[in-house]
């Protein structure tokens, strides 16, 4: 099963990518979680995309599509995968096509996650994630038990700079521009399935999964 969770920022992709991984047995793979290894390690990418992330724009399609194409590419995404924040653009969508065709398979579904941008800016500002485990947190929705520490690894809880509210703007301005194509594009290769993402979050999973169970693999 090769699935796609669709959205915008803040709008549950990599908590539902998470849950639905374990339920399904998929590998993650999320380009801004490839993007944040790669600063972390200083790579070269990682220092050519922190320019970008820090102003809440895209990186360009050229190095995105490489290090995703690389990932998919691993043993361990054979039997498919969950793709959580690519693609992003159509030159994206077009080049997982392709890749996909290669490998000898096929996208199985899209699922949009839609919820509105009053939402989306009050869950981006409040998020705070697990430095070590990645696992996020909201400080009023779903807050640690204790303050800065996570509940599953005792890692130091951070925010993301790029959740700063004027880049929070920006990304959902490229969000509208760059991404939100992608729901016509999808719904026109009949690949496009929408939930409500404005929900709680265990609605969300199980509206997921029903979908995704009723997915020809
Ligand atoms: P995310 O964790 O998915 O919100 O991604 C964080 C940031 O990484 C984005 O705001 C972009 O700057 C960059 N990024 C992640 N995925 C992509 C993508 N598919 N194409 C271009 N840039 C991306």
């Amino acid at each position: 099963m090769y699935l796609i969770l669709l959205g915008p920022p803040g709008s549950g992709k990599g908590t539902q990518a998470e849950r639905l991984c374990k339920q399904l047995d998929l590998p993650h793979v999320a380009s801004g979680d490839l993007f944040r290894d790669h600063l972390k390690r200083e790579t070269d990418l990682g220092k050519l995309a922190r320019s970008y992330i820090d102003k809440g724009q895209l990186v360009p399609d050229d190095v995105t599509i490489a290090m995703v194409k690389e990932r998919l590419s691993r043993s361990d995404c054979r039997g498919g995968t969950i793709l959580d924040g690519f693609p992003r653009t159509q030159a994206q969508a077009e080049a997982l096509d392709l890749l996909l065709q290669e490998l000898g398979q096929q996208l199985t579904g899209v699922l949009f996650m839609a919820v509105p941008d009053d939402v989306l800016i009050e869950r981006l500002s409040g998020r705070r994630i697990c430095r070590n485990c990645q696992a996020p947190y909201h400080v009023l929705f779903s807050p640690p038990r204790e303050a800065q520490t996570c509940d599953l690894c005792s890692g130091e809880l951070y925010q993301r700079d790029d959740d700063q509210p004027e880049t929070i703007k920006a990304r959902l301005d490229v969000y509208h521009k760059q991404t939100a194509p992608l729901i016509k594009f999808y719904k026109g290769a009949n690949l496009l399935h929408e939930v409500d993402g404005n929900i709680g979050i265990d609605q969300v999973t199980d509206s997921l999964l029903t979908i995704i169970r009723s997915l020809q693999p």
